[in-house]
Order: C-alpha cells, then structure tokens, then sequence
C-alpha cells in the first residue's frame, strides 16, 4: 500500500485535530458518528469542522460510511499510517520517509532517515488485510467475527514485536536495535546486508549453520523460539562481523514461549527450516542438531519479562488466537515479495468495502493506550 506523505505538508493543525478526533471516536465506535468527530475535535464553528471532515476524506485518511444508521467515517490504513508517522516526526525519529523495500502479507517495509540522515528501518503492520480480500462476503465476515479490528491487531502485532526485539536487543541477541513504535508501526535499525535465500554458496556453511542453531537454543534458553525461522527471517551482513556474528534476525510478531503446548513442535520446525535450508541451497547436511527436550532448557525469562512490560497475558491471548492461521502455516516464504515484481496494493482500501466498517473495539481501551494519542498542536 502507497504511505501518502503529500498530505503530511498540507493538513492544517485543525485537519489534525480533526483526524485524531476519529481516531479516539474510533476506540468506542466502529464507524465514528459525525457529531461525536465535532465533539471530541473541540473546534468552535461546525462548518470549520465539516471542511477539515472533507479535506481528509480527499486525502483518504478518513472514509466516510454510508450505509449506516447514522452519519459517520471511519479512520483509513491511510489515516492510521499518517497518525503514526506524524508522532515519529514530532519525536525526531523519523525526518523522512524513501523507499518501500518490501511488501509483505502482513506488512510494509520502507526506509526512512532521521534528520542526522540516520537511515531507519519503518515496518507498518498490516493485519487483516489478507482476511479481507479472501473472506468473500465481508458482511458475513463482520456479523461472525470474534474480536479481530485490523487496527486493534495491526497494533498489537506491532507491539509485540517492538516489546521482544527490545528484550532480544537488550540481552545481546542478534536483532535490529527497536527505536521507536506508534500504533501500527515500529523504527528499528537498517541492517545493511541481504535475506539468506539470496545466498546461493557459502565459504563455511558448517560454521554459519552452527551458528543459527546457536541463535536457536540461546532464544529457547531465554524462554522462546521464533516461529518463522527462516532465511526469509535471516539477514546475511553485508560486512560480517565475526564467524560468529554473520547476521541478524528479524521479524518476531509470531514468536512464543517456550511454555506454549506447541514449543516442541515450533521448536523443531525452525530447526528443519534451516536443515532443509543448508541442505537445498547450500548442498550442506550434518547430524547434529538441537532437539528440544534435551537443549531448550531455561536460564532466562525473557517471555515473562516482556509480559510484565506491557504486553500482557490478555494481549498474547488475543494476538494468538488472532494470528494462530498464519502461524499454523508456517514460513511466509510464500507471502513475501520484494518489491519491484509486483507492487499493488493500492486497492486494498476499496476491498476493504467502502461501506463496511474494519473497527471493531473490544479491548481497545482497556490496554496499551498509545503514547501519542492527544491532539498536538
Ligand atoms: P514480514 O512480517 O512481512 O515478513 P519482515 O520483518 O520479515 O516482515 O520484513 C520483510 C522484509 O523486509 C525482510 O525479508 C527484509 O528483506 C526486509 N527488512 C525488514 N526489516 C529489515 C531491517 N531492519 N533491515 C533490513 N531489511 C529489513
Ligand atoms: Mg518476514
């Protein structure tokens, strides 16, 4: 999906006002009612009101919701994303926004910099997007659904994963470095370097595989396994830093505790990823591989310190249930594209159904209230 930065240059403070007014409507209602927009926005004069409602709804930060009971818009991926990338520039971690450099099922990858010129890495979540476009009647979709708002879990997804890539990062794991979340979004560091799948020989595939087991059996001794460990998942350094420290692992939305009552069956498929890996690619086998009962043995408890941080029981209960498909199949070596083969996503917004409302709010309130969510001025 296209991040329309145009309309960060020309919205005006009460635009804003009036778009974070939809979003705060939007915690409590699934399509946000008008006067409730006017209300929450504090603007004197209700024409003042009515043309920043239809100068975002140009800009498609807003959608307005026809076929309800009453008069109301709906907050867009396009409003979400603004919302978020205008806290990151009211916090200086993000100055500019360059290039997409990967599309995912679940999410858009784009380089940004800071005003230092420090290039970042933007992930925005994008959860329920695919559950959209292959649920054919949205109305069904909507009368049956449990919990899931693409907003709610495209927020959660980015939260888990900023909260573990912190806790990795911290205890001196092989991750980008977490720099900053909003909503659906997170900053982390540009790793300068390529996916695994690219790597079609390697000078020592016996030390670069051990040490991916490693990486395995020190994330169980910490008390968890990644999920999706996979060379889609592995970036190789361009610059190695040692034999040791050849790459970094990315992408932790799905990852669980090594107390999960799948973690067996986790644990070993990440194992196989690889082995299956080194063998396909690199022509590489060997006999010695972690096994779980015998090397996922706790020493640590980053999965519990990471819950007391905020992301709680309750939080991980949701994101899984929600999140559990996804799981279940595994590598998302078939859902990730680079960009550059296919790059259309624009039409999302419009399968999304203009007239169907994606909000749903159980939960919302109730926990992780973003840092950002008062108007600024
Ligand atoms: P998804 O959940 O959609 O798989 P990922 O976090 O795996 O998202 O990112 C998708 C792709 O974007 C990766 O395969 C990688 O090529 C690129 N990428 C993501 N994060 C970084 C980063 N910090 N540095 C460099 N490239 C990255
Ligand atoms: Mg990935």
């Amino acid at each position: 999906m296209k991040l329309n930065t145009a309309a960060m240059r020309y919205l005006s403070n009460d635009d804003f006002r009036v778009l974070t007014a939809t979003e705060m409507g939007s915690k409590n209602h699934e399509i946000v009612p008008t006067t409730l927009i006017v209300q929450i926005a504090g603007l004197r004069g209700g024409a003042g009101v009515g043309n920043c409602i239809s100068e975002l709804a140009k800009a498609n930060l807003i959608a307005r919701v026809k076929n309800a009971k009453y008069d109301g818009y709906r907050l867009t991926y396009g409003g979400y994303d603004y919302l978020a990338i205008k806290a990151f520039s009211n916090r200086r971690t993000v100055y500019s926004v360059g290039n997409q450099i990967g599309v995912g099922k679940e999410s858009d990858i784009f380089v940004v910099a800071n005003e230092k010129g420090r290039k970042c890495v933007l992930k925005i979540h994008r959860l329920g997007r695919i559950s959209f476009r292959s649920v054919k009647n949205n109305r069904d979709y909507l009368r049956n659904r449990q919990s899931a708002s693409w907003m709610y879990l495209s927020r959660l997804a980015a939260q888990k994963e900023f909260a573990f890539m912190k806790a990795l990062y911290e205890n001196g794991f092989s991750v980008p470095e977490p720099i900053d979340y909003s909503r659906h979004c997170i900053i982390m560091s540009l790793i300068p370097g390529f996916p695994m799948r690219q790597l079609s020989s390697h000078e020592d595939p016996s030390a670069l595989y051990s040490s991916l087991m490693s990486f395995i059996v020190r994330l169980a001794n910490h008390g968890l396994i990644h999920c999706d460990f996979n060379e889609f998942n592995i970036i190789i350094l361009d610059e190695p830093k040692s034999e040791d420290e050849q790459f970094v692992v990315i992408d932790f939305p799905q990852c669980v505790s090594i107390d999960h009552v799948d973690a067996e069956r986790y644990f070993k498929r990440d194992v196989d990823c690889i082995r299956r890996f080194f063998e396909k690619k690199l022509g590489y086998v060997s006999d010695d591989y972690p096994i779980f009962q015998r090397d996922a043995k706790r020493v640590a408890s980053l999965d519990i310190d990471v819950q007391a941080s905020g992301f709680s029981k309750k939080m991980v209960k949701e994101f899984e249930k929600a999140i559990s498909e996804s799981r279940e199949k595994g590598e998302d070596s078939t859902d990730h594209e680079e960009i550059g083969e296919h790059n259309s996503d624009e039409e999302d917004e419009e399968e999304g159904g203009e007239e169907d409302d994606e909000e749903d709010d159980e939960g919302e309130n109730e926990e992780g209230v973003d840092r950002d969510d008062e108007p600024e001025e």
